[in-house]
């Protein structure tokens, strides 16, 4: 039996979760998959509580590049708002060979290796695969690194900017730039 693996590689995909504040608050959890971010939006987040069982919307894939945008999109555009990168890091498919036939077939668990969140996450397809907007639900397993009630609004600063959504929507003029850079 091979131990249990601590630490990630930079081989490794990667994910991030962007705490974006549209018409409505949600998290937008994107896993690095064949070079894309396959991609959910969840308006509770994803947390480390294993009692949790929160909706995901299986959105759009996004290009790679958008994982390190924070900043202000203007109203009017879609996602008008502001975004934050409120966690990121890598990932491990478990019990899986292929993320992507797992997503395909509903239901796929992760190992994640972020800042904010730690190991193992499970998405599954609860709605019907013919919707456009598919209804999953997102769980972190009860393992060594659940924690009971953990509440991702409780950790709101960006990890890479140390900003909340408020501080990044005043500064919108300085900082609205896909890498989250100064413009
Ligand atoms: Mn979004």
């Amino acid at each position: 039996m091979a131990p249990r693996k601590t630490r990630s590689t930079s081989r490794d995909p990667r994910f991030v979760i962007q705490r974006h504040r549209a018409r409505a608050l949600h998290y937008d959890f994107r896993l690095e998959i064949d070079g894309v971010l396959v991609s959910w939006a969840v308006p509770k987040g994803v947390t480390l509580d294993p009692r949790a069982r929160h909706l995901a919307v299986h959105v759009e894939d996004h290009p790679l590049d958008y994982a390190d945008f924070e900043g202000a999109i203007p109203e009017g555009e879609y996602g008008g708002g502001d975004v934050i990168v409120w966690d990121r890091g890598t990932w491990e498919l478990h019990g899986a060979d292929d993320a992507r036939a797992a997503v395909e077939a509903g239901e796929i668990h992760v190992d994640l290796h972020g800042e904010k969140l730690r190991g193992r996450v499970v998405l599954v397809r609860t709605g019907d695969a013919s919707e456009k907007r598919e209804q999953w639900l997102v769980l972190h397993k009860r393992d060594d690194d659940a924690v009971d009630g953990w509440d991702p609004e409780d950790h709101p600063l960006s990890v890479i900017s140390g900003l909340d959504n408020d501080q990044v929507a005043a500064n919108r003029g300085r900082i609205w730039t896909r890498d989250g850079g100064a413009n």
